[in-house]
Parts: C-alpha cells; sequence; structure tokens
C-alpha cells in the first residue's frame, strides 16, 4: 500500500471525526433523555466483549463470561457463568464452533424463548421478546471463506475461528451489535450508533497502519510461524502467510516427529523469528528456535488484552498494535505507522 492512500484515508478519518463530534451533543442528549429497557448483554473472549463495549458504552450492563487469560477453546462454563447467562438479554460470541460449551449453556439457561438469528438481516427482523445469540463470525464469514489449518484441519469440520484477527471483520462485528442494540433498544438508537461511527473510523486507520507495518517488513522474512493458529484473517488480510502451526487439533504438544519438521522448516525458510503466545507458554518453540537458530517471541496474543484492566491500551485496537508490533520489529520491518493509532476505548458516557 502506498503512503498516498494511507495520507487519504487519514484525512478522510479527520473529516469523519469532525462530522461525528459536531453531531455529538444532540446524540447524547436523546439517549440520555431515554435510558432504555435496561439490558444485561453477555460476550464471550475479551477481543468480543471490547467490541461490544466500543458500541454498547454504558447504556447496558455488558458481562465477560470468559475471563482472560483462560484458553477460549477449551473453557468450561462455570456456575457464574450460566447465573449470568440466564439474566442476559443478548450473548454476542465469535461462533464458529469457538465457545461450544458456552453455546450450549446459553441455550438452555437463557431467557426464552432463545433465538438464534440465521443472518444480519433476520437479525433486525426479529421481535425484542425472548433472548437472543448471536454468532457475529458466522453472520460474518461466509463458508466459502472459512480457513483451515494445522490446528484446525478441515476433516474435522471447526473452521479456524479467530475471526476478529481482521480488523474489517471486527468493523462488520460492531455494525451487527449497532443493529440488533438499536432494534432491542431504539430509545439509545442514536448513541449506539455514535459509538459505532467512531470505532469504525479507528478500525480502519488500523487496517491501514497494519498493511504499512507489514508491508514494511522484507520480503523473505513476511513469514508467520505461530504456536496457536490464530492468524488465518489476518494473514489472508495482509499478505503474510503463516507458513505452520504447532499446537496440535486436540490443544496438546507436538510430537517429537512434528518437532523436527518444524525445525527443518525454520532452516529452509530461514525464518529470523517465530511466536508464541502468553495465553500457550510452549517450551516446545523455544526449543524448535534455538535448534534452528531463530529468535523466540512469546508475547503474541489472539484472547487477552495488553495491559492491566483499566489502562488505556486495554482494548481490541491495542491488542492488534500490539501484536502488529511485535511481529513487524521481530521480522525486521518498520512498526511506526502503528504509533498514531489510538488504542483507547473510543465510546463516550
Ligand atoms: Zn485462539
Amino acid at each position: 500500500m502506498g503512503t498516498g492512500k494511507v495520507g487519504t484515508g487519514a484525512a478522510a478519518v479527520a473529516a469523519l471525526a469532525l462530522a461525528v463530534g459536531a453531531c455529538a451533543p444532540s446524540g447524547r442528549a436523546s439517549g440520555a433523555g431515554g435510558r432504555g429497557p435496561g439490558l444485561t448483554v453477555a460476550a464471550t473472549v475479551a477481543p468480543v466483549v471490547d467490541i461490544v463495549r466500543q458500541v454498547v458504552g454504558d447504556r447496558v450492563r455488558l458481562v465477560g463470561l470468559i475471563p482472560e487469560g483462560v484458553d477460549s477453546h477449551t473453557f468450561e462454563p462455570s456456575p457464574e457463568t450460566v447465573k449470568a447467562l440466564a439474566h442476559s438479554d443478548v450473548l454476542f460470541m465469535d461462533g464458529l464452533h469457538l465457545e461450544g460449551s458456552t453455546l450450549q449453556q446459553a441455550r438452555a439457561n437463557m431467557p426464552t424463548p432463545v433465538a438464534t438469528p440465521p443472518s444480519t438481516a433476520t437479525t433486525l427482523e426479529r421481535s425484542a421478546k425472548g433472548s437472543e445469540i448471536i454468532q457475529m463470525g458466522d453472520l460474518t464469514v461466509r463458508p466459502a471463506e472459512y480457513a483451515y489449518d494445522f490446528t484446525f484441519p478441515r476433516a474435522k469440520g471447526d473452521p479456524n475461528p479467530h475471526v476478529w484477527m481482521d480488523p474489517l471483520y471486527a468493523k462488520s462485528w460492531s455494525e451487527i451489535v449497532r443493529d440488533a442494540m438499536s432494534r432491542r433498544d431504539p430509545a439509545n438508537a442514536p448513541y449506539y450508533r455514535d459509538n459505532q461511527a467512531r470505532f469504525a473510523a479507528v478500525l480502519d486507520r488500523l487496517d491501514g497502519a497494519i498493511a504499512e507495518s507489514i508491508n514494511s517488513i522484507p520480503q523473505e522474512q513476511k513469514k508467520l510461524l505461530t504456536y496457536h493458529d490464530s492468524f488465518a484473517y489476518f494473514s489472508r488480510r495482509y499478505g503474510i502467510p503463516v507458513i505452520g502451526a504447532v499446537q496440535p487439533t486436540d490443544f496438546s504438544e507436538p510430537s517429537p516427529r512434528e518437532i523436527q519438521d518444524l525445525i527443518a522448516q525454520v532452516r529452509v525458510n530461514h525464518v529470523r523469528a517465530i511466536f508464541g503466545s502468553e495465553v500457550f507458554p510452549s517450551t516446545v518453540l523455544n526449543q524448535v528456535a534455538q535448534a534452528a537458530g531463530a529468535r523466540y517471541v512469546d508475547k503474541l496474543r489472539d484472547d487477552e488484552l495488553p495491559a492491566s484492566p483499566g489502562a488505556p491500551g486495554h482494548t481490541y485496537v491495542g491488542l492488534m498494535v500490539s501484536d502488529v508490533q511485535i511481529m513487524t520489529r521481530a521480522l525486521g520491518g518498520d512498526p511506526s505507522p502503528l504509533d498514531p493509532v489510538p488504542t483507547a476505548s473510543t465510546w463516550r458516557p
């Protein structure tokens, strides 16, 4: 992507920010005028919770179901999770088979009738009675676009669920949240609309900055070898191939044979750095890196937000910026295009 294009994008963002700022007072006034029905909204993993938060702000009670630092792929709902679901009007989740047990518990425990809208269009048409489970990944990615890979093989039938690692999908999710919440809580519709517009503008800036950073990585280093297979949709959007992932489909450790293959692969590809995550500490990857003469960087994340709760960068955008800074730096690129991307929350009280 040329700098000209990014410049134009930034100008458009500035113009939109002005437009939003200009209409904010009336939007806020009408939102505050009708406090709405006091809905309780649940969301699953931290990035999903944050995307929902940027739209709903403080106009609903938002409950995060899967604690940060917990493996979302193997998470089993606790009694507290079930209790929260029993009081939730809407559940926003990724879907694509990621939160299987939570979905079962939601169907069994949310206030009846429980609707699971099969498309964005029907989401808009449903009545506000009962509760709703909204699987945003399923509503966003068509089956033809599903990614299958090492940890999520086609044969097993569970597509790679890490949809939110592409910010344009995250933007679609914010639209789904806006539309669903505006329908259930019309008094606050202008508030949801303004929040979503501000958030979408930041996601567009994020998208441009990620593209520019990844493009700065020397072509022969533009390769991702990760422990957890969470960059499938990211890889597709930004043209950085995933040459391998280490974690087997049952989330166990790889076999000695698989480890030997990985070492050979890192050597052949002259990969400078390979990546682990904080949620899945891996001694295996460290071993592979040492044997192959690569650096092991264990700081990538996909379902745990950076910084501490309440800190300005503890957001979905903060997560994406942090991941791309880490990989760009480790692979010899220039992460400075990410510097101006605001990582703080964009919703307003
Ligand atoms: Zn994951």
